[in-house]
């Protein structure tokens, strides 16, 4: 009998973000959708910070990426927190390994040392402009220019030895058809000579986001490349230096746009202010402090769910899923190429779900940490109050607005309700609410009784109930009136209606 036994070659995938300012929510998505990839067979999540850029560098940046995953439930398997063979995970603390690859490039005759200044770049620029053609340094070019092809052995180790500063560039073979791949996007080809020869190293020693993205990627034993569609262009360049050092390529998957809310343009800090969202998940303490989805009362579960929508789709009538079940259901083959626009109303609405789901202990925390409101409030109270109204917020941010009144009397009286109340017998109403106060000890009947009682003196289910909600509530909202009493108990019902009838005919009638 012949045995068929299926490796499953454990996938390694990387989050690779420069830490040039807060995580974008693209950039979550990105990282989400990688985590989602890795976990689903039990592979590796890795985070990688691509700092080679140091004056693009913002302070603070990346610890808000690590301290945003950790809030989303995204917890990487190695990152610069960690120790493995794979490290160091920081580009910058990488860079011997950089001198010590660009060196095989060299040698190989695959990249060359370049020395033409910026005067002489840009004069060369100049020249091709009065032409009326586009500078590019490539085989039509390299030879006219200083560089380790066009100068003798001796001229190039004398600049070398002398220190002269140069780059490293790639040499792009010239018209060879590149024939790249994508996961979701298929097959395409380009023409290398439409191709520059990119700087591999810059003056000052340190890599450019290509040589170092394709040497990690390769040393860190990544299998597949999950990233935005802006890298897209560049891709054919990265099968070109994979091919120049002999290496096997991992596969490549590049995520369609998440777009304005419009559909015009990628999402841009304007489309957020337009829509009245932010871009970042957690506040953001930069040269301004701004605030995040969390702050907008939004939960991680809430918001990992709804970024997986955009570009993929979990189930047909999709509902409110776990990170661990939208794991379970990831496939990366059915994400698709086109850009998906950004839709509060159906974050909102997950967040809904969510939050009918979490419990009301941890609500309660998620509401304080937002501080809208300075109340000191017993935490089994709130606990209880939260349950009583949650099924109606779609966010964490509205449940204080939604049971405000639990706690706090009325500081007014909604104009357009009080007008719906009748003038007549409303004194008489509120002397019975009062007196009913005073002499039920059956506090769960009280809106029973009060309906007998209105029945009895010629006042409609309607009238009493309007009152009676505006006097205990402020105006004609809030949850069920016997609930409210229930919960706010008798004594304070009794007050309510004292400052009610004392304020309504002064203030309002
Ligand atoms: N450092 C790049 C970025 O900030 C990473 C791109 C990639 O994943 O290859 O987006």
């Amino acid at each position: 009998m012949i045995k068929i036994i299926f490796i499953n070659i454990l996938r390694r995938v990387r989050f690779a973000p420069s830490p040039t300012g807060p995580l974008h929510i693209g950039g979550l998505r990105t990282a989400l959708f990688n985590y989602l990839f890795a976990k689903k067979t039990g592979g590796s999540f890795i985070l990688r910070i691509e700092d080679t850029d140091k004056k693009r560098e913002v302070a603070g940046a990346e610890k808000y990426i690590v301290d945003a995953l950790s809030w989303c439930g995204i917890f990487p398997d190695e990152s610069p927190a960690t120790k493995s063979a794979f490290g160091p995970y920081r580009q910058s603390e990488r860079n011997h390994i950089y001198s010590k690859e660009i060196k095989k490039l060299v040698e190989s005759g695959r990249a060359y040392y370049a020395f033409d200044s910026e005067e002489e770049l840009a004069s060369c620029r100049k020249e091709c402009e009065k032409r009326g053609e586009t500078f590019i340094y490539n085989y039509q070019s390299r030879l006219a220019l200083k560089n380790s092809l066009s100068m003798s052995k001796g001229e190039v180790a004398d600049l070398l030895k002398k220190g002269r500063r140069h780059v490293v560039r790639f040499l792009v073979p010239k018209d060879k058809n590149v024939k790249t791949v994508d996961i979701i996007r298929g097959e395409s080809n380009i023409n290398s000579s439409l191709l520059d020869d990119k700087i591999l190293m810059k003056a000052n020693g340190t890599p450019t986001y290509h040589f170092a993205n394709v040497v990690d990627d390769h040393l860190m034993k990544i299998t597949h490349v999950i990233r935005g569609e802006e890298w897209l262009p560049s891709l054919a360049l990265h099968f070109l230096l994979y091919e120049a050092f002999g290496w096997k390529k991992p596969s490549f998957a590049h995520l369609p746009l998440i777009l304005n809310p419009n559909g015009k343009g990628k999402l841009s800090k304007r489309g957020g202010e337009k829509g009245g969202f932010p871009l970042f998940p957690i506040r953001w303490e930069g040269e301004t402090s701004q605030k995040g989805f969390k702050e907008h009362g939004i939960l991680p579960a809430g918001l990992v769910n709804y970024l997986t929508t955009l570009g993929w789709s979990p189930k047909e009538d999709s509902e409110a899923l776990s990170l661990e079940e939208l794991t379970e259901m990831f496939q990366l083959k059915s994400v698709v190429s086109a850009g998906a626009n950004f839709d509060l109303e159906k974050l909102k609405w997950y967040n809904h779900k969510h939050i009918q789901e979490a419990s009301n202990e941890f609500l309660v925390d998620e509401l304080q940490a937002l501080n809208i409101s300075q109340q000191k409030i017993e935490r089994k109270r709130l606990t209880e109050a939260i349950g009583m109204v949650k099924e109606r917020a779609d966010t964490v941010s509205e449940l204080w607005g939604l049971l405000e009144y639990l706690f706090l009397d009325p500081k007014e009286y909604d104009e357009k309700s009080m007008k719906k109340i009748k003038k007549d017998g409303l004194n008489k109403i509120c002397s019975e609410i009062i007196s009913l106060c005073k002499n039920t000890d059956d506090p769960g009947g009280f809106i029973d009784s009060l309906k007998v009682w209105g029945g009895d003196n010629g006042f409609s289910t309607g009238q009493i109930m309007m009152t009676t909600r505006t006097i205990l509530v402020g105006g004609l909202i809030g949850i069920d009136l016997q609930k409210i009493i229930s919960f706010i108990g008798l004594e304070v019902v009794s007050k309510r209606t004292m400052v009610f009838s004392k304020k309504a005919y002064l203030t309002i009638f």
